[in-house]
């Protein structure tokens, strides 16, 4: 039995939370409940337009 699970997600941390923090995140901090959640609603978030590691998660042009 085979688990999958999205790579693309797994591998960035919730904006707030320490370990996206500590890889340059710049997302509103207490906004994100520290990455568990906008104002404590787990899966809801709130991005930085600058963020390095979640404002170009879509690859778009600017
Ligand atoms: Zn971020």
């Amino acid at each position: 039995m085979t688990v999958e699970i999205d790579k693309s997600l797994r591998d960035t941390p919730n904006p707030g939370s320490d370990a996206a923090i500590a890889i340059g995140c710049t997302c509103p901090r207490m906004d994100n409940g520290r990455g568990r959640g906008y104002m404590g609603v787990a899966g809801l978030f709130v991005y930085s337009a600058d963020c390095p590691v979640h404002a170009n998660r879509e690859a778009g042009e600017s």
